[in-house]
C-alpha cells in the first residue's frame, strides 16, 4: 500500500509507492531553523516512486546548498521533503499519514545540535553524516 501524506492546510498531498529507508533525526542548524524544531526526522526513498497527488503549484523549494534543501507549502509552511539539487530525495516523516513503516535509526549532525535539547534514546549518534554515506539520500541515487 502506498505511503501518503501532506501539508497542514491540506492543499498539498503526495504519494510514495515504494518503501522508506534510512530514517534519521537531523539536528543540524539549518533543519532546526527551517522547521522551528529541535530536530527533524527524514526518511529516504527511491525518487522515481514519489509523486505529488495535489497542490504541486503551491510547492516551493528552498535550497541554499546542494543536498540541503526543503520543499514546503507556500500557503501553510509545512516542510514536506528534503531536496538535493532540486530533486526530492527524502520525506519529513511527520507529514506521513499513519504508520510510515519505519522508525528513526540514528541521530545525525549531532555536532551542531541545539544545546537545550537532550537526546534520551540509545540510537547511534553521528556528528555529521553517518560514515557509510557522504551526503543526503546516498543510497537513493
Ligand atoms: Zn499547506
Ligand atoms: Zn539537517
Amino acid at each position: 500500500m502506498a505511503i501518503k501524506g501532506g501539508c497542514l492546510c491540506g492543499k498539498i498531498r503526495y504519494q510514495i509507492s515504494g518503501r522508506l529507508f534510512d530514517a534519521s533525526n537531523c539536528h543540524c542548524s539549518m533543519c532546526r531553523r527551517q522547521h522551528g524544531a529541535a530536530f527533524v526526522t527524514y526518511a529516504d526513498f527511491n525518487p522515481d516512486e514519489f509523486k505529488w497527488l495535489s497542490g504541486e503549484d503551491l510547492v516551493r523549494i528552498y535550497e541554499p546548498l546542494p543536498g540541503a534543501g526543503w520543499c514546503f507549502c507556500s500557503q501553510c509552511g509545512s516542510s514536506l521533503a528534503g531536496t538535493d539539487k532540486g530533486k526530492i530525495t527524502s520525506i519529513t516523516l511527520a507529514t506521513v499519514e499513519g504508520d510510515p513503516g519505519i522508525n528513526p535509526e540514528s541521530h545525525i549532525f549531532v555536532g551542531s545540535a541545539a544545546e537545550w535539547y537532550q537526546i534520551n534514546d540509545d540510537l547511534p549518534q553521528f556528528d555529521e553524516w553517518p560514515p557509510e554515506t557522504q551526503g543526503p539520500s546516498d543510497k537513493a541515487r
